[in-house]
């Protein structure tokens, strides 16, 4: 696991609050609980908000207890709920949001969830003045100052059950699969995956695909014996449908790939050990964060260890794919 600081609490709170934004990630259940059984342990209220910003708005907020917090760690998706709320954007939203909060004297708040549900954190603080802890929850850890997020793990995990599956039926039918995975804007996923799963090709959205160059190494690896069958990882790119036409025009080059859609399975299920230890950690340590003074920040890791990473990076600057790793990638190509 990762190397966690020791913090020193300066700060006294009297009641937090906890939502969850964006896409659900599994691990989010224990990241809530770790917020919960931490603040209660220093003698903090904590209260749960439903469903994102949208119960902020609205005031859809109410007490969390240890018990409420029980049996959860296991569960994926949220308990919480999860929600986009495009009203968030307005900045006048945002103000009524936080006399929410502080109509119920609630003096802080931790929102678990992705880059823009960060970002929105971020503004909510600067604009408001109430404090910020976030805590980086998206299958697709695409988040700037952070080398993993929660339900990363569980998320490649979850395509490489399916992809084992996919390749006996390639084996056996002597075919290629598109596998497409999520990523709408960037490749980790994909990569992961595409490396764990020892697949023959693996198709970013940080590069445009050249299908004739992918059906140019098929025929040669199948003119070279190296086999007929296969698998393409495919990161679902921004452009819908991107792996059907991928597979319309792979036909114009006389292949026939069949095509796997992967979709929301992948933010499904039990998270992995990996992910409730992970997400555990980082809901204890958002709290103890807070209660040392910090705020406008996220939990993040660096290099094996939690770090504080200032909210404002993330609207600053884009997480890029680890090149070594690309490079790694291409060359277990067949
Ligand atoms: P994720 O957090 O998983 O990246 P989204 O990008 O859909 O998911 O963001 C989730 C929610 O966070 C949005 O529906 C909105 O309420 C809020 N949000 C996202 N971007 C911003 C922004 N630039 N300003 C304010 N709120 C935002």
């Amino acid at each position: 696991m990762y190397d966690l600081p020791t913090l020193e609490p300066i700060r006294r709170y009297k009641s937090i609050a906890v939502l969850t934004s964006g896409g659900d990630a599994p691990g989010m259940n224990p990241a809530i609980r770790g917020v919960v059984r931490t603040a209660l342990h220093h003698g903090i209220k904590v209260y749960g908000v439903q469903r994102g910003y949208s119960g902020l708005i609205n005031g859809d907020i109410h007490v969390l207890s240890s018990k409420g917090v029980s049996n959860i760690v296991q569960k994926g998706g949220t308990f919480l709920k999860s929600a986009r709320c495009s009203e968030f954007h307005q900045a006048t939203i945002r103000a009524n949001a936080a006399s929410q909060l502080r109509k119920l004297g609630i003096e802080a708040l931790i929102v678990i969830g992705g880059d823009g549900s960060l970002t929105g954190a971020h503004l909510f603080e600067e604009e408001t003045g109430l404090p910020v802890i976030g805590i980086p929850g998206t299958i697709d850890n695409d988040i700037f100052g952070t080398d993993d997020t929660i339900g990363f793990d569980t998320a490649v995990n979850t395509a490489l059950n399916a992809i084992d599956k996919i390749r006996d039926t390639a084996d056996s039918h002597e075919r290629y699969f598109l596998v497409e995975v999520m990523g709408r804007s960037s490749g980790f996923l994909a990569v992961h995956v595409g490396i764990a799963a020892g697949a023959e090709m693996i198709a970013v959205p940080e590069f445009a695909v050249d299908v004739e160059a992918i059906s140019l190494q098929l025929a040669t690896s199948k003119r070279k014996g190296l086999g007929s069958s296969g698998i393409i990882v495919v990161a679902e790119g921004n452009a819908p449908g991107l792996t059907n036409r991928i597979a319309e025009q792979m036909a114009h080059h006389g292949h026939t790939p069949y095509v796997s859609i992967l979709g929301h399975i992948q933010r499904g299920g039990h998270p992995s050990g990996h992910d409730r230890v992970l997400a555990s950690c980082l809901g204890a340590k958002a709290v103890e964060y807070l209660l040392a003074g910090y705020s406008d920040m996220m939990v993040g890791v660096n290099q094996g260890q939690v770090v504080d990473v200032p909210l404002d990076n993330l609207t600053r600057y884009r997480k890029g794919l680890d090149p070594e790793l690309l490079k790694i990638a291409l060359q277990l190509h067949k």
